[in-house]
């Protein structure tokens, strides 16, 4: 089997005591040596600064090759440039270029850019070739796409754009994963689309923030986590061998690799992580 790439994602924190929690939770997965961590945006550039902080830090503490996530749509070209340029100048050479979400109410806020493959575009006329760029993928369609079809063209602007590399958001179904590789390639597309996997660790917020991103949570996994209620332990080991078994068909199916959602935790993805034995095979 081809080497495969592993990655780590986290959220950049708004206390000092989040921080430390994280930058522990970094330091121990920098010990399986993952291909990068990448850190999130909010859009509107609510955690410019913070966003900035940690990935400089991760970058430099870890060892790890850290991507910033960078959102376009309430962001200034000129407030872009400037990010851009500062990663640029710190050594970073991946980013993940996406829209992002404005809280409602927001409007455009500052933004000029309207969808995540204008910023691929900007960053490439800013930046050249310097940044491997990443962007989003939606084996189940965006959940504001009008259909499916136009969302896999747009999916297609975004790779004619420059992007190098694709990163799904989660799923449970892995057949949503091979239906959507399978169309984008016979739309010409031939970058890698590495799955996004969301360990499972709590009912109810999995349930809302998968209603909210257009993740099918389904009615099996659904009615088990319900059963289970606060039973942490059981939630657990369900989630991880559930995850781990959609994981290993994933890959055994060809899929490039994983991208974890850590959630700035290192236990369910290492409980996966170790399940699979993923260290042997990158
Ligand atoms: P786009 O690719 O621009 O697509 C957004 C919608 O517009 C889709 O419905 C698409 O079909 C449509 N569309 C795209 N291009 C066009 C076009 N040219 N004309 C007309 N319609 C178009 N959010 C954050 O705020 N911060 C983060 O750090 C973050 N990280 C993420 C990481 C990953 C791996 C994933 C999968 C998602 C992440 N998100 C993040 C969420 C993401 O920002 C939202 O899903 C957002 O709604 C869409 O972003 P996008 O880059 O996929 O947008």
């Amino acid at each position: 089997m081809s080497k495969q790439r592993f990655s780590f994602e986290f959220f950049p924190t708004k206390t000092e005591a989040g921080h430390e929690k994280l930058l522990a939770t970094a330091k121990e997965l920098a010990g399986y040596k993952p291909e990068f961590f990448s850190c999130t945006y909010g859009a509107g550039g609510s955690t410019r600064d913070r966003t900035l902080n940690t990935v400089l830090q991760l970058d430099k503490d870890t060892g790890i090759p850290t991507a910033p996530h960078l959102s376009c749509v309430g962001d200034s070209k000129q407030e872009l440039r400037e990010l851009l340029n500062l990663y640029k100048d710190n050594g970073i050479k991946r980013i993940v270029a996406l829209r992002g979400d404005l809280p409602s109410g927001m409007g455009m806020a500052n933004g000029e850019l309207r969808y995540a493959n204008e910023l691929v575009e900007f960053i490439r006329e800013e930046t050249g070739n310097h940044f491997f760029i990443e962007v989003a993928a939606y084996p189940e369609m965006h959940p504001q796409a009008r259909n499916f079809e136009d969302d896999l063209q747009n999916f297609v602007r975004k790779v004619q754009a420059g992007a190098n590399s694709a990163i799904t958001q989660y799923f449970f179904n892995a057949d949503c994963y091979f239906y959507f590789v399978d169309r984008v390639r016979r739309l010409g597309v031939d970058i890698p689309i590495v799955p996004g996997i969301m360990p499972i660790t709590n009912y109810s917020k999995l349930a809302r923030f998968s209603d909210a991103c257009g993740a099918e949570l389904p009615r099996w996994i659904r009615k088990q986590l319900e059963a289970y209620g606060d039973d942490s332990d059981s939630i657990q080991a369900f989630g991880t061998e559930t995850i781990s078994k959609m994981c290993e068909q994933l890959l055994q199916g060809g899929a490039p690799g994983l991208h974890f959602y850590t959630l700035n935790q290192s236990i369910p993805s290492l409980a996966i992580w170790n399940n699979l034995q993923l260290s042997q095979r990158q």
